[in-house]
């Protein structure tokens, strides 16, 4: 394995060429293997896979064969040694938690947190004895005074949704390495492309592949990438037994998603930035939040922690929830929904939607108000959307 030249791919060829397991039809396209099962030569020969003690397929609950394309893409993307593909995002985050957790452990998270993942923490662990502190990710202090004597493993997602706060990703894995703890971090937002978590000291990655992976708003997925050894010891046979597995056609799906992902986050980040620049001239913004900008709060950070701006940016329409409301319903392009990384640029208000179930207090903290937007850019022309936004700002 050590001469595999697919070690030294870089991303745009991994993404293209990757995990690719030929049949011996030589397809050029990735074969879609949809099959529950997998047949043995002999009683024996079945003996011998149940035993491990020959390689092959064996139930595709555990493993299938486009879904290990799909796994090997990633984990070249990743810089990761192994990885399980799962059915959505939600699957993976709450199999990335619980698999290494029992009662009597404390988790500290990120209060800035996707909404499903902050109920896995808050309101679903508690239920098993798993106690957790959530913590402004912002401020290093608060992270450090959190920790206890059981805490097992810390959780962010940076940038955050729906404010796009930055998070210091190799701070907070230095203090979980400090305390013989694991870091977890759920990516979705900078994507594999623009941020890589593992090589700033985090032990486990998790993505919602529905998000750009796919980007193209077809199905759900999601996956989780770590070290051998953490997967063997915590993963594998959580995953087995549980049965969050991906479906052969949304891995195959999947795989064709992670072949045009450089050149969609690409041009969509590189809208992404000249409309956060338009939208901050403009007199009826109140506030935009992006990444690449020289005003965000973690300017700096953003610049040392990540290669790129983010496709997506958070944006305050002066004159609250009316006037947020009244911009939404003009835009003639850009459509009004909760997804994001998708072809489509799409938009969303969070107090009404995403983080409808937060308490006011709590969408306070997070920096969510009343006129709050975040904005998804598509692969459309960036003049026709600017278009498009200035003729809603006019009539908001
Ligand atoms: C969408 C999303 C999830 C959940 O993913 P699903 O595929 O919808 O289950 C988790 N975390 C973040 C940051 C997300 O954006």
């Amino acid at each position: 394995m050590t001469d595999d030249p697919s070690r030294h791919w870089k991303p745009q060829t991994a993404l293209v060429h990757g995990g690719t397991q030929r049949s011996a039809f030589g397809e050029t396209s990735e074969a879609l293997y949809l099959t529950q099962g997998f047949v043995y030569d002999s009683a024996e020969a079945a003996e011998a896979r149940f035993k491990g003690e020959a390689p092959g397929f064996i139930y595709s609950r555990y493993a299938n064969p486009t879904v290990a394309m799909f796994e090997q893409r990633m984990c070249l993307l990743e810089g990761a040694e192994d990885a399980r593909a799962m059915a959505s995002g939600m699957a993976a985050v709450t199999a990335a938690l619980l698999c290494s957790l029992r009662a009597g452990d404390h988790v500290v998270a990120a209060r800035a947190l996707f909404g499903s993942c902050r109920w896995v923490v808050e309101t679903l662990m508690p239920r098993y004895g798993i106690e957790s502190t959530l913590v402004d990710g912002t401020d290093p202090a608060q992270w450090e005074r959190a920790v206890r004597p059981n805490t097992r493993l810390f959780f962010l997602e940076s940038p955050t949704n729906p404010t796009l706060e930055i998070i210091d990703i190799a701070h907070v894995a230095r203090l979980a390495e400090a305390n013989g703890a694991r870091l977890v971090v759920d990516n979705v937002f900078a994507t594999p492309l623009q941020q890589k978590p593992l090589a700033l000291g985090a032990h486990v990655v998790v993505y919602s592949a529905t998000k750009h992976i796919d980007g193209q708003g077809r199905c759900l997925g999601g996956i989780v990438l770590s070290d051998k050894a953490w997967i063997d010891e915590h993963l594998h046979d959580h995953f087995r037994h549980t049965g969050p597995s991906l479906s052969p056609f949304n891995a195959w799906t999947l795989l064709k998603g992670l072949e045009t992902l450089p050149v969609r986050v690409t041009q969509q980040s590189a809208s992404a930035a000249r409309i956060a620049d338009r939208l901050a001239d403009h007199p009826a913004v109140a506030r935009v939040v992006y990444p690449g900008r020289d005003d965000h709060p973690q300017a700096a950070l953003a610049k040392r922690q990540m290669s790129g701006g983010s496709t997506l940016l958070c944006l305050d329409i002066a004159g609250g929830k009316a006037a947020a409301f009244a911009f939404q319903n003009a835009l003639r392009l850009i459509a009004i929904s909760n997804n994001l990384g998708d072809a489509k640029s799409l938009i969303t208000h969070p107090a009404t939607t995403t983080h409808k179930n937060l308490s006011d207090a709590a969408r306070a903290e997070l920096g969510i108000g009343p006129g709050t937007l975040r904005l998804s850019v598509g692969l459309e022309d960036v003049d026709d959307l600017l278009t498009d936004l200035d003729r809603a700002l006019a009539a908001a």
